[in-house]
């Protein structure tokens, strides 16, 4: 069982108009197995959480923690955080030129096991996860994000995901540009490495249609840099039909 914490997160970012503040004392816990959705709207401040727990140098964190199973998440580089079992699904993934998906699931593999994966077993295991995210194998060797509709680049967040079994992951905006049929095998695959009991997911959206097909086990609303209001699942059938206006303008 492990435990990701956040506390009273606070977090600027350095703008043309000078320093803005965007997180405001966020407070969260995730343990291995729970799927927690972060739900709250456009310019709230979610791609900001999801960015300063990975680690992104824009972000300048002012106040509070970020621990894993007791570990200073913030103390750590990029890499190491990768290492700990922290994986941030981009929600702007970038090109890798000149990289495979095959070379590079299998570098990041190793990276973060500390040692190459056994080929025989990873080439099927890669195969596999291919197969289940409905990916034409060609797809391997494709350049990272080179030329990705939006379908392909989310896929390939999922398939990293299932490749390199971490022991959190942080999902953002998964949702945006599916079509429904991609929207589903993407929530398969979710749900696939959800099942293992292991790993925690932050999932992190403006829209609930996502949670028809991962059903969370909390919902927390997020306005403004704040969790404003946290609930079960039916908190997101209540937004479905309500909207954010009434958490708007809410102090926490
Ligand atoms: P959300 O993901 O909920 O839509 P974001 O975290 O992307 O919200 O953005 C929160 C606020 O912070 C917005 O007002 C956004 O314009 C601002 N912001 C976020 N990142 C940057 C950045 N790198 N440069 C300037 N402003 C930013
Ligand atoms: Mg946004
Ligand atoms: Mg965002």
């Amino acid at each position: 069982m492990a435990t990701l914490e956040i506390k009273d997160l606070q977090v600027t970012v350095d703008t043309e108009n000078g320093v803005k503040e965007i997180l405001r004392g966020v407070t969260l816990t995730v343990k291995s197995g729970e799927t927690h959705a972060i739900m709250g709207p456009n310019g709230s401040g979610k791609s900001t959480l999801a960015y300063s727990i990975a680690g992104h140098p824009k972000y300048t964190i002012t106040g509070g923690t970020v621990t894993l199973d007791g570990e200073d998440v913030l103390a750590m580089s990029v890499d190491e955080r990768a290492r700990a079992g922290l994986f941030l699904a981009m929600q702007y993934p970038v090109e890798v030129p000149g990289v495979t998906v095959s070379n590079f699931l299998r570098t990041a593999k190793t990276a973060i096991d500390g040692q190459a994966p056994a080929l025989r077993h990873w080439v099927k295991d890669v195969k596999n996860a291919m197969s289940d995210l409905r990916m034409d194998p060609a797809f391997a060797e494709r350049n990272v994000n080179e030329g990705f509709s939006g379908g392909e680049k989310k896929r390939h967040e999922i398939l990293q995901m299932e490749l390199l079994k971490p022991r959190f992951a942080i999902l953002d905006e998964t949702d945006s540009g599916l079509d429904v049929d991609a929207l589903k095998i993407v929530s398969e695959g979710v749900n696939r490495v959800r099942s293992t009991g292991d790993v925690g997911v932050l999932l992190i959206t403006h829209y609930t249609r996502i949670l028809r097909y991962i059903k969370p086990d909390f919902v927390h609303v997020f306005v403004d840099g704040k969790i404003v209001e946290e609930g079960g699942p039916e908190l997101a059938d209540r937004l479905e039909d309500e909207g954010y206006d009434r958490f708007v303008g809410v102090k926490a």
